[in-house]
């Protein structure tokens, strides 16, 4: 395909070239009329698109067909197109060859975790902390779930008891099939989850171990190979590339053994009047008209973050991620939330509250008279997040950096909260 460059946008300076995003030319509007650039503090709920990814849809978009359908020559490119995504995907994540992961493209982590819970072994234990987000969370415990017991484990005080507690939880568990879900990293805290060593304890009790990497991957590499989790999910929005595309990456034995996730065209091989034959793996839980563009976004961030381009990004953003940490630690009434503390390392996250400001009117005042987007509420995590919380705060804010973070803007909301807390909203 010709490679047809978008209309003209804005990149951040940031150190790989590949790893620029798309910015909004113009501003956003202050209460004052006055416009300012955006300070996007929000990057965790869903991340703006990388220039490389812009670039890989406009090329991708005058040939977009209907996939291992057509014989028509955009439908071969298309196709061509979105095995090619499946493959860089793979490398993304690590996966294992001998015997081959799967990876299935599905519409995000959520969509990848439901799809697990629906493909496990029937009556499958399936042991959570209920720190999780709620993706990662719920779908053990949906009506449509083949998890028989599901064991919620409480907040652990530390990355050693979340270890223990896991041992201990998946020894006591019956005969059979197991399960440990963990998240890589934390959404609400930012913290970085022991996932080596959960992974070390499940396999020697014979459990598997699915990650929820929906936070980590877009700040650090995920391997298969290297943690050898059995399962991986994660969401192209939050890695820098447009909603509705996602994947579930991991061993293919529970998944090809399970009815397909979705019943329809393209997960079946023959339908006679009488039976349904599915289609092997990925096929089988891929139904429906595949999403290609998603796809090819997702794969071209993929090949964006390089292990070397997220090194730099993790540097850069680590130094932007104590610089603000810093800043509002010396801003009286402002308290973060941290479940390990806070020498604990995370990826660039940061929620916190501020005595007597309560966080919607904070976060409101943010976005009107600073043109700062952060994030309110209980962010998707309600038992971890309200257990962290200060005394008389129902909410948090959540500041979450990312590709297009700068010093200033972290000047700029420091500065912020402090003239808040000083004169009020
Ligand atoms: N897991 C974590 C840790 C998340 O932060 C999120 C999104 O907020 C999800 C899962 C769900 O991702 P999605 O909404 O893309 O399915």
């Amino acid at each position: 395909p010709t490679h047809t460059a978008p209309a003209a946008r804005t990149a951040h300076a940031v150190p790989s070239a590949e790893c620029t995003i798309v910015a909004a030319e113009g501003g956003v509007p202050l209460v004052t009329g006055e416009r300012v650039e955006y300070a996007n503090f929000d990057y965790a709920a869903s991340a703006p698109c990388l220039t490389a990814v812009a670039d890989a849809l406009a090329a991708a978009l005058p040939y977009y067909a209907s996939v291992h359908r057509g014989a028509g020559h955009h439908s071969q490119v298309s196709t061509d197109a979105y095995e090619r995504a499946r493959r860089s995907v793979a490398r993304f994540l690590g996966v294992r060859t001998e015997p081959a992961d799967a990876v299935v493209f599905v519409r995000g982590t959520t969509d990848a975790l439901n799809l697990l819970a629906r493909s496990v072994p029937e009556g499958c234990t399936v042991v959570v902390f209920e720190s999780e987000h709620h993706a990662s969370l719920l779908p053990w415990e949906h009506p449509a779930s083949r998890a028989g017991r599901v064991e919620r484990l409480p907040l652990p005080s530390s990355p050693e008891e979340a270890v223990e507690a896991a041992r201990a939880a998946l020894s006591a568990a019956p005969e059979g099939p197991t399960l440990l879900c963990v998240t890589a990293a934390s959404n609400v805290t930012g913290e970085i989850w022991p996932v080596e060593e959960l992974v070390a304890v499940a396999h020697a009790e014979g459990a598997q171990v699915v990650v929820d990497a929906a936070q980590y991957v877009p700040h650090l590499p995920f391997s298969l190979s290297e943690t050898g989790a059995d399962y991986v999910a994660l969401s192209a929005h939050k890695l820098y590339a447009p909603f509705g595309s996602g994947v579930l990456a991991g061993r293919a034995d529970w998944l090809r053994a399970a009815t397909p996730y979705l019943s329809g065209g393209g997960a079946t091989q023959l339908v006679t009047e009488h039976d349904v034959v599915w289609n092997d793996l990925p096929a089988r839980h891929e139904a429906g008209s595949p999403n290609v563009l998603g796809a090819v976004a997702l794969a071209a961030a993929c090949e964006a973050f390089t292990p070397a381009a997220q090194e730099l990004l993790h540097i850069r953003e680590s130094a932007l991620l104590e610089r603000l940490r810093a800043g509002l630690a010396e801003i009286d009434g402002v308290r973060e939330l941290a479940l390990w503390g806070d020498g604990h390392p995370r990826v660039g996250i940061v929620s916190f509250t501020v005595d007597g400001l309560p966080a919607d009117l904070l976060a409101a005042a943010l976005s009107a008279e600073y043109g700062i987007g952060v994030r309110d509420g209980l962010f998707c995590a309600h038992q971890l997040t309200r257990a962290l919380l200060a005394d008389g705060h129902a909410q948090a804010v959540r500041a979450s950096l990312g590709v297009g973070t700068t010093v200033e803007h972290v000047d700029r909301l420091v500065g912020a909260v402090a003239d808040l807390v000083a004169h009020g909203p």
